[in-house]
């Protein structure tokens, strides 16, 4: 499975992703969103679901937490709260739908940030950042102020590519031509010269309608290098991948037990664990689990009476330099493995759920055995650990 998705394969993704084209005009339009009825206030959010499915709790508590995790990282301080339209047509009692979503936000149909959000849960993190980085900073040729969101958003079911990486595109090209990318030069240049530096690419110094030569001349009027000089250092300097706000914080930890983790928890729509709806219209349980270094690239098994799959991804707490991306992508977990983690430590999982009461799953060394090569129905424990 070596090299399964390289450069150009994460490059293209990352495009794919890439969650509004033009989210940057003013609010001054009279309609600001659809007749949805704000449900749920949070510390810097209200929320207007366009469902009638609620939100769940860990869910609102993560939006809190990831905008805070965004604005400590760019020294940041929120400025008032958001409202988020909230659209989700597989959710129950949706009230619209992915046309609605395209027509608010006119070019895209993911999710915009107009003064106030509009989004489908994949991009919700993306216009989070915009709604923390816009009210203070202003905003910039789409290299920055998109590569900024670009550059710190996840959605963890979404592909392997969870962490922002290297491109193989040409910075000089795309400078000044409106085309979204390059997260990970952003953070590169966040984790090098800081965040005010960063901030001065902002307006009043440059906005969505600069011209390419004015966003050169800025950025070697603020970086005292050239994009091209400083394009060169970031090649060769730069981290593989740069941590993710709040991808693994405040999450039920899950220890493990003898030789295997064991999940066991009742998924309540009003608990912390669980969260949703996601993109399916589905809730699910998000936890950590730690993983040792006897069990790094060791299969493990996964055992799901529910038979449903769980995305799991490593969390990191620093810049990781020289690894590979295979190391740090994001894979499944699901009765049918094994899964081999890559790497020690934390790592976040996610696990639908069917219906809301008990959620159960078991992970432990595959010993060349996993639910999946079982005939039997997988509702039924295989019994212990698979392969004991
Ligand atoms: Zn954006």
């Amino acid at each position: 499975m070596r090299n399964l998705f390289p450069p150009r394969v994460v490059f293209l993704a990352a495009i794919l992703l890439s969650s509004c084209v033009q989210d940057d005009e003013p609010a001054d339009s009279p309609a600001r969103g659809p007749d949805f009825e704000v449900r749920y206030h949070t510390k810097y959010l209200d929320i207007a679901p366009g469902f009638s499915q609620p939100v769940c709790r860990g869910s609102l508590d993560e939006m809190d937490r990831y905008m805070e995790g965004v604005a400590d990282l760019l020294g940041i301080e929120i400025q008032q709260p958001t409202t988020v339209f909230l659209y989700n047509e597989f959710a129950t009692g949706s009230l619209a739908g992915r046309a609605e979503l395209c027509d608010w936000c006119v070019s895209n149909c993911a999710g915009c940030y107009k003064g106030v959000i509009h989004s489908d849960f994949p991009s919700l993190h993306h216009e989070l950042v915009h709604a923390v980085v816009a009210p203070a900073w202003g905003w910039s040729d789409t290299l920055f102020s998109e590569g900024i969101a670009g550059g710190l958003d996840w959605y963890l079911p979404g592909g392997p590519w969870i962490y922002p990486f290297m491109t193989n595109e040409n910075l000089m090209e795309i400078v000044g031509s409106g085309s979204h990318n390059n997260g990970h030069f952003s953070r590169w240049l966040i984790d090098r010269f800081g965040s005010e530096k960063f901030s001065q690419l902002f307006e009043p110094r440059l906005d969505q309608h600069s011209t390419k030569e004015e966003v050169l001349d800025a950025v070697e009027d603020i970086y005292g290098l050239s994009l091209e000089e400083l394009e060169a250092e970031y090649a060769a300097t730069a981290a593989t991948t740069y941590p993710l706000p709040a991808l693994c914080d405040g999450l039920l930890e899950v220890p493990r037990n003898g030789d295997r983790w064991e999940l066991n928890v009742t998924a309540d729509c009003d608990a912390p664990h669980t969260f949703g709806p996601s993109a399916d219209g589905t809730m699910f349980v998000a936890f950590t689990i730690d993983v040792p270094v006897e069990l790094e690239d060791v299969p493990l098994a996964a055992w799901i009476p529910s038979d449903m799959t769980a995305a799991v991804a490593p969390c990191l707490d620093e810049a990781l330099y020289g690894a590979e991306f295979e190391t740090v992508h994001s894979t499944v977990m699901d009765n049918n493995g094994p899964t081999t983690l890559r790497r020690t430590g934390r790592h976040r999982v996610e696990l639908p759920v069917v219906d809301s009461g008990d959620v159960y799953m078991r992970l432990c060394p595959a010993n060349d055995k996993f639910p999946g090569s079982y005939p039997a129905d997988k509702s039924v424990d295989p019994e212990n650990c698979v392969g004991d």
